[in-house]
């Protein structure tokens, strides 16, 4: 394992961007390809360079409902950025790689189960439809996500909400006081899957100081209890006290540091918007910490330790969380258990998202067959009106690859009902058993299966 070397992928996405002076533009990476090729990091054998290659249309279909279909919310830069996290994905399964990052855009982790549109720059959740390629071509059960970006992983939350076997840690400016709005400790998953997801708002100023100490008693003990066969870090660079999105006290070093401790599998850049100053050293020290190379000398020009110092209320807080969550994982596996004994069919939640990219207001009722010998499966009925103005009320079946036989033919028998019901645009069936992805157009009557 030692010998081999980190894989690097670099796609900047030169022709997407949200406007032409939009924070999410090509040249966040730009910095960053210029000081690694200067410092010459590519040019050292711990590193690989990879490729982009395209996501298929069918990956994007696997981990995500897109209305009214895939191609309607991707661009060729959505599936290049999905894509390039597969590449990655192959080379560590393949066992060409002892670890990898894709430092990619357009970003993913606000991109939730179904799609409408454009939520916090992202449409398509690229570390989700990375862990479905996993999952059915390696088998790869269980995963950790730690989303280390100042937003809260809101999406990739949604996503594995009710996945026992995904655990979602992610720390981020308290969503009081910064976008999304949610992330908060109360937040811990579905009925069946309490417990792994795990919220950690942290107070506005935070430093380094206080991230180390929730990844040393909180974020790697839960960890080292849950086990993954993978860890994948959302790696958002937006803590970075230079940020001009959010009001952090992380560094450089900071970051490196986590990196190191953490030990991801894969990481998949996220958010960072100080895109000259301090995303190429976030990065680099990113890179360098995954292939091993000491990163001690790698220093911001501006960066004066006295500044950082955590402030004692901050640290009693951060203190506070770390005790909640790490007895709220503890006690989990009860709390599940109590719920499964519950004897209710169906779970209902429901829930307005709001598209804040592209202005769109969703309605959702989920439902979640509370199963006795799964973590059941979800049906999901959402309306939107899209941004040309074309209102869609369709109906989602997710079929999860982990779930048992009665689950997935019940979830089978329930699309084929649902296609008589005319008051829908359209029925999704993601039946991840079979990995096969159908939708049908109600007013056409025509089915797509991909
Ligand atoms: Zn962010
Ligand atoms: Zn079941």
């Amino acid at each position: 394992m030692k010998n081999k070397p980190t894989g690097i992928l670099f796609f900047p996405a030169f022709d997407w961007a949200i406007s032409p002076t939009h924070p999410e533009r090509e040249e966040r990476l730009l910095y960053t390809r210029d000081q690694i090729f200067e410092e010459g990091i590519m040019d050292l054998p711990q590193i690989s360079e990879y490729n982009p290659k395209l996501a298929q249309i069918k990956d994007i279909a696997r981990a995500h409902f897109c209305v009214p279909d895939v191609a309607a919310q991707v661009t060729e830069a959505h599936l290049v950025s999905a894509g390039s996290t597969l590449v990655i994905a192959d080379a560590l399964m393949q066992g060409e790689i002892k670890n990898g990052f894709a430092i990619v855009r357009p970003p993913g982790h606000h991109s939730m189960t179904v799609s409408h549109g454009n939520r916090g720059f992202c449409n398509i959740n690229n570390e989700a439809v990375m862990i479905e390629y996993l999952r059915q071509k390696y088998h790869i059960k269980r995963l950790a996500i730690v989303d280390t970006d100042v937003h809260h992983g809101d999406g990739t939350q949604d996503i594995f909400w009710h996945d026992p076997d995904v655990l979602f840690i992610s720390f981020h400016q308290d969503g009081r006081t910064l976008y999304p709005g949610s992330g908060f400790m109360e937040e811990r998953g579905g009925p069946l899957a309490y417990g792994t997801t795990i919220n950690i708002p942290l107070p506005p100023r935070t430093t380094d100081i206080g991230i180390h100490f929730v990844l040393d008693n909180l974020v790697m003990p839960i960890l080292e209890e849950f086990k993954p066969e993978l860890i994948i870090n959302s790696a958002g660079q937006d803590n970075h006290y230079t940020d001009p999105l959010a009001d952090m006290r992380f560094s450089a070093q900071g970051y490196a540091r986590l990196n190191e401790k953490l030990a991801p599998d894969i990481a998949v850049l996220e958010g960072g918007y100080s895109v000259e100053t301090a995303l190429p050293y976030v990065n680099m020290g990113i890179i360098m910490a995954m292939a091993g190379i000491d990163y001690g000398n790698l220093r911001e020009p501006d960066y004066k330790p006295e500044r950082f110092k955590e402030s004692p209320q901050n640290m009693e807080e951060i203190k506070g969380i770390v005790k909640t969550q790490l007895n709220a994982f503890k006690n989990r596996g009860e709390i599940v258990a109590r719920n499964r004994a519950k004897n209710m069919d169906f779970e209902v939640i429901h829930k307005n998202i709001f598209y804040d990219t592209d202005y769109i207001s969703e309605d959702q009722t989920e439902r979640l067959r509370l199963c006795k010998n799964c973590g059941g499966f979800r049906v999901i009925h959402s309306s939107a009106q899209h941004r040309n103005a074309k209102y869609y009320e369709v109906y989602c079946i997710s079929v999860p690859g982990y779930c048992c036989d009665s689950c997935h033919q019940e979830g089978i028998s329930m699309y084929n009902q649902m296609k008589n019901k005319s008051s829908y645009d359209f029925i999704y069936l993601q039946d991840r058993i079979d990995d096969q992805y159908r939708s049908f157009d109600i007013s056409k009557e025509t089915e797509t299966v991909l």
